[in-house]
């Protein structure tokens, strides 16, 4: 019998999921992607877990997020900021130690000014835009940089990075009009260390340049279309609240979308959209108790739903019975794909209602120092 809905973060899967990750793109180093609270399951947790590993690269997307993030941390990682630096937070970020990347030439020169202001050389990211318009120098202004090089006084470049559009599928021209691109533009920085690949990159791209970021795929999700690799390192699972039996032509949830074909037997659970669970799920997603499947009925409700438990052997059923949303029977990007979304999203939306168990690494990681 279960409470409340409980959220279980595997932490095992997520370092055997980053050891699967750098054993792939070895030579290169691989870095985790933390932003938005490390994909929803707990940035201070994702990357002490992670830093265990070796990783030493942490990637956050605001400097807000590498403000509450690095005091929790032990040394030896660096923080990079990707979204950049906003203007008047220069002092702040030179003071916390985190790394911008630098998205554009104003930016370049704010941190260089920052660092020409303290008197130390100051570490940054390069980011280059190679075809998403999204974050990063056009190729003109990297041409105007290069002309340029006092703009970079005082800037210690640590990587070049660029960010692939169309990385989750490997057949996408796009990927390889992006890597020549970057490869001409990184060509221009011959001492700069390189970094090119997300998830998808890092599993369907060969040459991974000198680091990786990766996110979704420490987290469980697909980082293909193909079958997926990782380990899955999320499960959810709910109570049965109430059980019902409904005659046919009975409606059921808000607007009375739903009416039974025959005598439903009807089980309510307590997670709704205001858990992250999507609303477009209704009469549409399902969940499964004793691994038979329960289809969702009716409407997503705030904080509750309900499932056709029918077909469910009657021993099953009864107030408290757990309930899985994501597990064996249906994975995180089974519940993204029904809902018309990503597994990013289902992640990112996950509830800070839900009890959180984390299961903890089984073996200590290797120190790799010490092997001769
Ligand atoms: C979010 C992000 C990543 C990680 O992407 P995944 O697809 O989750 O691996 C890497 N690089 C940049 C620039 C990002 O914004």
């Amino acid at each position: 019998m279960i409470t409340a809905a409980r959220l279980t973060i595997d932490l095992e899967a997520l370092a055997a999921n980053y050891r699967l990750i750098r054993d792939r793109v070895v030579p290169a180093q691989t870095g985790g992607v933390v932003k938005a609270d490390g994909y929803g399951l707990g940035a201070v947790t994702v990357a002490r877990t992670l830093m265990a590993e070796g990783c030493r690269h942490l990637f956050v997307a605001l400097f807000s997020e590498a403000e509450a993030l690095m005091p929790q941390l032990e040394s030896g990682a660096e923080v990079y900021v990707l979204n950049g630096l906003l203007p008047g937070l220069e002092p702040r970020c030179a003071g916390l130690g985190a790394i911008p990347v630098l998205n554009s030439l104003d930016q370049v020169s704010r941190w260089s000014a920052q660092a020409r202001q303290s008197g130390l050389a100051l570490p940054a990211v390069l980011q280059i835009d190679t075809g998403m318009s999204r974050m990063g120098l056009p190729p003109e202004e990297v041409e105007h940089l290069i002309a340029t090089p006092a703009l970079l006084d005082g800037i210690e470049l640590r990587f070049l990075i660029s960010h692939l559009a169309c990385a989750d599928d490997p057949e996408d021209p796009a990927n390889a009009a992006q890597e020549a691109l970057f490869n001409t533009i990184a060509a221009r920085f011959p001492q700069v260390p390189r970094a090119l690949d997300n998830s998808g990159g890092t599993f369907h791209r060969r040459g991974h340049f000198d680091l990786v970021r990766a996110g979704i795929a420490l987290y469980g999700g697909n980082p293909g279309t193909g079958p997926n690799p990782m380990q899955p390192v999320v499960g959810l699972e709910a109570p049965i609240a109430q059980l019902r039996t409904i005659p046919a032509g009975t409606g059921v949830g808000y607007g009375l979308t739903f009416h039974a074909a025959r005598e439903t037997r009807i089980a309510t659970i307590p997670v709704g959209y205001a858990d992250g669970w999507p609303r477009c799920l209704g009469n549409r997603g399902a969940a499964y108790v004793a691994g038979v499947r329960a289809p969702i009925v009716g409407r997503v409700s705030m904080d509750s739903i309900t499932l056709d438990v029918t077909d469910v052997p009657a021993g099953h059923l009864y107030p408290g019975a757990p309930v899985e949303l994501i597990g064996p029977n249906q994975s995180l990007d089974q519940v993204a794909a029904d809902a018309g979304t990503i597994s990013y999203e289902i992640l990112t939306q996950l509830s800070r209602r839900y009890d959180r168990d984390y299961l903890p690494v089984r073996a200590p990681a290797l120190d790799r120092s010490t092997i001769a």
